[in-house]
This record gives structure tokens, sequence and C-alpha cells, in this order.
């Protein structure tokens, strides 16, 4: 079998989602994955995601995983489904708003920072917590807040990465019990990448987002 489907495999036996990371990579390599029967891809610069969803089949889910700027929101609103990136109260506003526009309810995840390097962007829990309960976020109807998403250290030691996974899993169960008990589509939780997609999802993940491994490595 070749990697797509061991990969596929793998997600399927475990209850998850893969989002295969096709940024950087020409419409060929996904077009490959496409025969295949992979559908959900996911980028994480607008211009490149606008691109590529104008040159392939309609039928594709495109997910944003990458920082969005306020700005370009519009130029993603008419398509996207899903932001795994909604990461400030400015950024869920637009989304809204861009949404209302093209009479769409956009799919949005909740990136929250469990990361120890800080460089990362996302919510801390408690800032997270603070603004779920500030309601703002729940008044707006043209976003659906489907989830979380995080991203571990990038490192080799295993047991760090695997708190950072325990902490998201924490945090969205918290958020569930807490704020979205009655939401049944709050059921997202997006964690995992080529290194480190097994221990997310022994940790509770359920969506993982994978580029290098499918695609080989970005230049
Ligand atoms: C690039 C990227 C991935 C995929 O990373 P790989 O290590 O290539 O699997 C996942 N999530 C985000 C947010 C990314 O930017």
């Amino acid at each position: 079998m070749n990697t797509y489907q061991t990969l596929l495999d793998y997600c399927q036996i475990h209850n998850t989602t893969l989002v295969a990371v096709s940024k950087t990579k020409p419409i060929e390599a996904i077009q490959e994955l496409y025969d295949q029967g992979q559908r959900i891809f996911g980028e994480n610069r607008v211009q490149e995601l606008t691109q590529k969803h104008e040159a392939m089949a309609n039928d594709i889910e495109w997910h944003m995983i990458g920082h969005l700027q306020t700005n370009k929101v519009k130029f993603i609103a008419p398509f996207v489904s899903m932001i795994h990136s909604g990461d400030r109260i400015s950024l869920l506003k637009e989304i809204n708003k861009e949404a209302a526009k093209v009479n769409r309810v956009i799919d949005v995840l909740l990136q929250v920072k469990i990361a120890q390097e800080d460089s990362k962007y996302g919510w801390s829990e408690s800032e997270l917590h603070e603004a779920l309960e500030g309601e703002t976020i729940q008044k707006y109807e043209h976003l659906n807040i489907r989830g979380v998403m995080g991203m571990a250290t990038f490192t080799d030691k295993e047991n760090q990465v695997r708190a950072e996974f325990k902490t998201l899993k924490d945090c969205f169960d918290k958020i569930k019990s807490n704020i979205f008990e009655q939401k049944n589509d709050f059921d997202i939780i997006s964690m995992g990448m080529s290194g480190d997609y097994k221990i997310a999802i022994q940790e509770g993940s359920n969506m993982v987002r994978v580029g290098s491994l499918l695609f080989g490595a970005r230049g």
C-alpha cells in the first residue's frame, strides 16, 4: 500500500479525519491524492488557497489552517469549508461579517496556544474562556464553532508533545462542558501533523493535518 492509503486506513480505524496539507505543493500533486479519493485539503496562505480552489474540482473541501489576516477573509469566505486558525475576536467578527455577505455559515476552530514556543498564534485557555463567556462570539450567526485546534512544540521530546496535546484535549472538554454542552457539533479536536499525529490521536485528536508525510518535504 502507498503512504496515503496507509495513513488513511490509520485515520479511519481511529475515527480521525485526515486533512492533507498541500501548501507549497503543485496542483499535480494534489490531483494525485484527489484521484485516490482524498477530498479535504489544507492550505496556509490565502492567495495559494484561492488559486488552487479555482484550478481544481469543486467537490474539494478546502481548509484554511494558517494565520489569517482580517483583511483577507473576504477572499476565502465564498468557498472555504473550515478555518482552523480562529485565534482572536476581531478575526471571528470578520469571518461572521464576510460569511453573511455570501450567505454562508463557516465552520471555525478556536486555535489554542499549547506550545511552549512563543512564536505560535492562539488563545491561552483563560483568554478563550473569558471570550466565550462574554457571549459576543456565540452571537455570530454566520460562523459555526466546531472545536479547537493546536500545534505542539516542534521537538523530539515525546513527553512534552504528549503533555501539550493533553492540554488541548482538556481545554476542549472544559469548553464543551462549560459552554457548549448542548451543542452537539462542537466536536472537533484538530491536532497532529506528520511528526506527531500518532501521539495526537492517542491523546484524543479526531482531525489531523498532515503535509510532508504525504507530499514529501517542503523546499
Ligand atoms: C504545515 C502545517 C501542517 C503540516 O505539517 P507537516 O509537518 O508537513 O505534516 C499542519 N498544520 C499547520 C497549521 C501547518 O502550517
